[in-house]
């Protein structure tokens, strides 16, 4: 499946806003064949302009809107589409589904999507397919140009081709064990992780701020250092200045504590402070 969506400021919504104006989607078999289609234009109620971000990147416009659906009225077709079956939802990176979660939200005052029962983010997967994976997100268009998939007849940024686009870098990647292996139930915990935003902690004294990540060594002689002031808390991270009490080497220290869904992430860093060279003698003459 594949979304497009139109930002903005709301005041229904508490803040921004991603209404979704359009929909696409690709029906794959168990063996990657296509099997069907889905398409719906929905009709923005939150904003009606649209952005020229948006017009830009998919080339809708407001007036193509007006006939569209309702977003309950889109999402009445696309359950009915689904069926009843087995099914996997795929999006390209959860981005998409993270931004139907929030229109659910908004227009049924519901935090599940009661048609989804399982979920797999195709980006993730396929690109752990490929080779030169360097972890860095990979977009459609790449991965398509990357294995050789044409996407002739197809237009970048609409729904639909997205989602068809989509439909063949799984089918060429498609390995069942490997696919099976990261199929995710959507359920509680699912939807736990999917919301849940990661934050950095600003507070030293905070319950998982240990004292072990505060504490660092000298690299010369592997005394522990000692602080210098207290820490400080700016840039999301803590800076001290800090001293090895043996060889008197002065350093800075930065650590970052986050926050993440599987726990807390550490980030260290200390760099060892050079004695700035002396300043040359200025030698002042008089001015007159
Ligand atoms: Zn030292």
């Amino acid at each position: 499946m594949d979304l497009e969506w139109n930002g903005s400021w709301s005041k229904a919504a508490h803040g921004y806003f991603n209404e979704i104006i359009e929909i696409g989607a690709t029906m794959l078999d168990d063996r990657m064949r296509k099997i069907g289609g889905f398409h719906a234009m929905i009709r923005p109620v939150v904003s009606k302009k649209i952005t020229h971000l948006v017009t830009d990147l998919t080339g809708i416009e407001a007036e193509e809107l007006e006939n569209g659906d309702s977003f309950q009225r889109a999402m009445e077709e696309l359950t009915q589409w689904i069926g009843n079956g087995p099914s996997v939802l795929l999006t390209w990176s959860n981005t998409d589904l993270s931004v139907l979660v929030e229109n659910y939200r908004f227009f049924f005052k519901k935090t599940h999507l009661p048609w989804m029962q399982n979920y797999v983010d195709a980006q993730a997967y396929c690109q752990s397919r490929m080779e030169n994976n360097d972890g860095q997100q990979m977009g459609l268009k790449r991965a398509c140009e990357a294995l050789g998939i044409s996407d002739e007849g197809l237009t970048a940024h609409r729904a639909q081709d997205d989602s068809e686009m989509t439909a063949r870098v799984l089918a060429k990647l498609f390995d069942r064990k490997s696919f099976e292996a990261v199929i995710r139930p959507a359920d509680e915990e699912f939807y736990k992780r999917l919301t849940f935003k990661p934050y950095v902690i600003g507070d030293i004294h905070h319950p998982l701020v240990k004292s072990g990540y505060l504490s660092f060594r000298c690299n010369a002689c592997h005394r522990r250092l000692r602080t210098k002031k207290d820490w400080r808390f700016f840039n999301q991270s803590f800076f001290a200045d800090m001293v090895c009490p043996a060889c008197g080497k002065d350093y800075s220290a930065r650590v970052q504590v986050k926050k993440k869904y599987e726990g807390v992430a550490v980030k260290r860093k200390l760099n060892e402070k050079v004695p700035k060279p002396a300043e040359p003698e200025t030698i002042t003459k008089g001015e007159n």
